[in-house]
């Protein structure tokens, strides 16, 4: 038997067991178990496997993984990592996997914030993918990323350690549920979030994947699932600086509605942009006037 013809047979067991993209995933366990990338797969796919144990150590390693995503956890937990916009990052059932649409919101930053003395929060920031990736790619340095779950805190700090080095003075982690920690009011220029959007009662007809494996806690955004724009058009004016933009990731069909909330409290400059599938996908508000008092919502 040939590699390629392993990795079909297997695949072939993904997509019996209802995963969507079996072919690739397959393909990609193939290259985790027997330790290869893509060039060296290509170069040696069509030569008969060798009878050898360390060949048969690798069939029962690349088994074992089919098995775990027959039961379908995400290929990026049996692997550990995701790429998201050009770096690899560590994630774990503790995040949310970066998704492609993220991509989006970094981008429409990257575009509209060309000044590296910025300061940045982000919130709900999960593996970091958000915060990590400005910090890398905008130059931003003073960037506080906020989470509820230590645990995700975790992954975010073991992911800034990977791909920014030493990153203490330029980006801290902070554990908070929303803006609970942040007591000293500090201001900033611009507010970047990826909150939780899905409607309770429409997690249940997610994929398996996704309802299962990822943490709900990232996901769920209540009963309409705006609850957390609603907290965000609230206390974003009392944490940006006058000018200052806030930028969210939304739910395909939540753009008038989010743009409403962030009017009727004041914003300005309110957009809806759309993903590369030409999906609502991002919001842009700016505020502004000066800092509203901090209340407790
Ligand atoms: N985009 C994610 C999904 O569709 C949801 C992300 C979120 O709630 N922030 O599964």
């Amino acid at each position: 038997m040939t590699m390629e013809q392993l990795y079909r047979q297997e695949s072939e067991r993904l997509a019996q067991a209802g995963v969507r993209d079996a072919l690739i995933d397959g393909r990609y366990l193939l290259l985790e178990a027997f330790g290869l990338n893509m060039a060296g797969f290509l170069a040696v796919r069509h030569q008969e496997l060798c009878e050898d144990e360390d060949t048969r150590e690798k069939r029962r390693r690349y088994e074992a993984l089919i098995r775990k995503r027959e039961t379908r956890i995400p290929l990026q937990q049996i692997t550990g990592v995701q790429g998201f916009m050009g770096q690899e990052f560590y994630v774990n059932e503790h995040v949310l996997i970066p998704r492609q649409d993220t991509e989006t919101l970094v981008e429409l930053v990257l575009k509209e914030q060309p000044f590296r003395q910025s300061s940045l929060l982000d919130i709900c920031t999960g593996s970091g993918c958000i915060a990590i990736s400005l910090a890398h790619l905008g130059g931003y340095k003073q960037i506080t990323a906020l989470d509820i779950s230590g645990e995700a805190l975790k992954v975010a700090r073991r992911n800034g350690e990977a791909l920014l080095g030493d990153y203490e003075g330029c980006l801290q982690f902070v554990e908070s549920d929303m803006f609970e920690k942040l007591t000293q009011r500090p201001a900033f220029d611009i507010i970047t979030s990826n909150p939780p959007y899905i409607r309770s009662q429409v997690i249940e007809d997610l994929e398996p994947e996704v309802r299962r494996y990822e943490p709900r806690l990232a996901l769920d955004g209540a009963e309409d699932g705006l609850k957390f724009y609603r907290i965000l058009a609230d206390k974003c004016r009392s944490y940006l600086n006058p000018g200052g933009c806030v930028y969210m990731e939304i739910g395909c069909d939540q753009g008038p509605e989010v743009e409403e909330l962030f009017r009727d409290r004041g914003y300005e400059e309110i957009r809806t942009v759309q993903d590369m599938a030409g999906l609502d996908r991002v919001v842009r508000a700016r505020w502004n006037e000066p800092q509203q008092e901090v209340y407790h919502v």
